[in-house]
């Protein structure tokens, strides 16, 4: 709110820039208003943000990640030339104050006092994943020169390796390189088999028409069907049609009906012994009262 009430832009009558300079001169106020009303001591208010789970020393209250706060913001030092901010914030439900700091080292958050962290942190390492700048590391090749010679050797056998791995990757690609080659006989496969059902569909609908069949579905042409057609052309019955030939094995369609006579066959079967079953308890005697007694 401070911000905008800064925007404000009336002149009085009386405002003189070389008395005053700005407006803020003028009302004897700070650009920012309440925000810098410690500015004096070097603190600004600031919204804060939880970069973590915490929980209140105080209370032992969960603060969630993300809750946001008015935290007195000051500068406390320097890492190298990274200033180094403190952040001291109340706790909502007691008198506790958070004070947590920058950590430019670590590129990090640090409680200081007032609340303990949620520890979730994980080691990059233990799934697989790619490791951060290893500072310290970086920092022991500076200062050590044999360290840093032996580093680069191991550094330039990695790569080379790793170079013999890529050229074999690169190998087995090459086949698929042509990308216009294959690209081109995936279409020409895909428009002779276009072509193909194109006319097909054109033949089914001129001999549809030409015997007045409309949009009856017509079944694959099979070399099966072809023969059949031509027997039956030949002025043979339908079973004439269908009779094996001597030596020829039996075609699927024979297979078929034959397998549906036997499981009506089979069927007829189970019937009447059914029936068969049934009638007989009907018809049973019942047993006598002298039998009941015997046993
Ligand atoms: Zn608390």
């Amino acid at each position: 709110m401070g911000e905008r009430k800064g925007q404000l832009k009336y002149y009085p009558p009386d405002f003189d820039y070389k008395k005053h300079s700005s407006l803020n001169a003028y009302h004897g106020t700070h650009a920012l208003r309440e925000r810098a009303k410690k500015i004096k001591q070097g603190i600004l208010v600031i919204r804060f943000e939880m970069p973590y789970n915490i929980w209140c020393a105080g209370c032992e209250s969960h603060v969630a990640m993300g809750v946001r706060f008015n935290a007195e913001k000051k500068k406390v030092g320097k890492y190298y030339t990274t200033p180094i901010f403190e952040f001291d914030m109340k706790c909502m439900y007691c008198d506790t104050h958070y004070v947590i700091r920058t950590d430019p080292k670590n590129f990090d958050y640090a409680i200081v006092s007032g609340a303990r962290r949620q520890e979730k942190r994980f080691d990059p390492s233990e799934i697989a994943n790619l490791e951060p700048v290893d500072r310290e590391m970086g920092q022991k090749l500076d200062n050590d020169a044999m360290l840093k010679l032996q580093h680069v050797h191991d550094d330039k056998k990695k790569s080379e390796t790793n170079d013999k791995r890529l050229s074999v990757l690169k190998k087995s690609k090459d086949p698929f390189k042509d990308d216009f080659r294959v690209n081109s006989l995936a279409r020409l496969e895909f428009r002779t088999e276009k072509e193909k059902i194109k006319s097909l569909a054109e033949a089914d609908i001129g001999f549809r028409s030409s015997i007045g069949l409309g949009n009856v579905k017509l079944a694959d042409e099979t070399p099966e069907i072809v023969e059949m057609t031509k027997k039956l052309m030949r002025g043979r019955s339908f079973a004439q049609a269908y009779q094996p030939e001597a030596g020829s094995s039996k075609s699927s369609l024979q297979k078929m009906i034959q397998s549906s006579t036997s499981i009506a066959k089979k069927r007829t079967k189970v019937e009447l012994n059914s029936q068969k079953k049934l009638l007989l308890s009907v018809i049973k005697p019942k047993p006598t009262l002298k039998s009941n007694v015997s046993k």
